[in-house]
């Protein structure tokens, strides 16, 4: 038996809990509020922010082993519990550098990853570097919040030298926290799940398609319509990654393909990731179960897809409300081979991640799987 301590109780920790029950894993969740999705699925919650590294102690009393399932966390006292002998997977260093997206893209161009060109804006170098900028980069470019951004907040594309001193004026003491980059006019975004267990055994998951709006993952679409010589490039890149981080668990990356089919990396995760969803009903292996698999020192499942074709619709917050929505639920769940995990979140606003809608198809055909996900959105969001 084994006992996991998971940092962070949002659907990404809920979503392990029937693989959990299925290879008869306890879990023990961190996370503050007593209405966070995963504390329904706990064997035992300890209630606390992801970040406060004396909760984190508390929980290592009662684990095996500590994972994450939120990479906000307090990584230098995470370190004095790995040295007292606390076992994180993935292991911290595999952390490190995540947490800030200027040191993530320097740990890539180390390595000598794709990735786009990028500087850390500094803003004691007044006139904020125009020359640099312009020199590097270019206009457009996205400039983004280094540290805690996700799901697009704290991403901003600038088209221009006086919108970039315009978002500057707008935030006149943070301008040190952002990582600016060139825009990269991409033909696809790409993702891959991969995962490595405690032996350095590897597999990797079919390489999806990501549709954003806004900067927000929408719709993901499996497999991937690509050339053998871009899977490969992914592939490689998953590996690479897994072996030089000697990563344990379950590893999401971000990519970008370009017309002349260059593959670069935007960004990855240490953990399950909305673009692998789908594998709970699409993959022989969920990637919650996989994770669990990695980290608890058992054998790696199957990755296959079990069925032809798949897409996931993420259904987000559009109102400020709280409203469970069983009408539109009950709709979508209507249609054939779909699959809805409603995420239990009390409250709805604009954005936030509430449920998930994943449908299978006997064909791969993906004027057809697009044609779902304007369905499922046209019955979640009001015309
Ligand atoms: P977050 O961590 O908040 O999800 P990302 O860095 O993944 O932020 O950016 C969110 C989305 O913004 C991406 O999925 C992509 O659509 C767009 N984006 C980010 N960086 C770039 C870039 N350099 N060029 C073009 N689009 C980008």
């Amino acid at each position: 038996m084994k006992r996991v301590g998971v940092i962070g109780g949002g659907q990404l920790a809920w979503m392990m809990g029937d693989a959990a029950k299925k290879l008869g894993v306890e879990l023990i969740v961190q996370t503050p509020n007593p209405t966070d999705p995963a504390v329904s699925i706990a064997n035992d919650t300890v209630f606390a922010a992801v970040d406060d590294a004396n909760a984190t102690e508390k929980l290592a009393q009662r684990c095996d082993v500590i994972t994450f399932e939120n990479e906000f966390v307090d990584l230098e006292k995470l370190f004095l519990l790995s040295r007292q002998g606390v076992c994180f997977r993935p292991n911290l260093l595999a952390l490190k550098p995540v947490l800030d997206k200027y040191h993530q893209r320097d740990f890539f161009q180390e390595r000598g990853l794709p990735t786009p060109q990028f500087l850390a804006l500094e803003i004691e170098k007044k006139p904020y570097q125009i020359k640099d900028i312009e020199d590097n980069i270019g206009f457009p470019l996205v400039m983004k919040s280094r540290r805690h951004g996700y799901d697009g907040q704290g991403t901003f594309i600038i088209n221009n030298i006086d919108e970039f001193k315009s978002k500057l004026n707008f935030f006149p003491t943070q301008s040190n926290n952002f990582l600016l980059e060139e825009f990269i006019p991409f033909t696809k975004e790409l993702a891959i799940i991969a995962a490595r267990n405690i032996n350095g055994d590897i597999v990797t998951y079919p390489v999806v398609e990501t549709q954003q709006k806004q900067q927000v993952c929408r719709r993901v679409f499996a497999p991937a319509e690509l050339d053998f010589s871009v899977l490969t490039k992914v592939n490689q890149i998953a590996t690479t990654l897994l072996e030089s981080l000697d990563y344990v668990g379950v590893l999401a990356i971000e990519l970008f393909l370009t017309q002349n089919n260059q593959v670069l990396i935007n960004e990855m995760a240490p953990r399950t990731h909305n673009s692998g969803h789908l594998s709970l009903d699409a993959c022989e292996t969920s990637q919650f179960e996989q994770h669990l698999r990695a980290i608890c020192g058992f054998p790696l499942g199957n990755t296959k897809l079990t069925y032809p074709c798949a897409t996931m619709v993420n259904l987000l917050g559009y109102e400020q409300s709280k409203n469970q929505y069983l009408e539109k639920r009950q709709q979508i769940e209507q249609l054939a081979k779909t699959h809805l995990y409603w995420y239990g979140k009390n409250k709805s606003r604009l954005g936030r991640k509430m449920a998930h809608a994943t449908t299978l198809l006997d064909i791969n055909d993906r004027s057809k799987a697009m044609a779902i996900a304007n369905q499922i959105e046209a019955i979640w969001y009001p015309s």
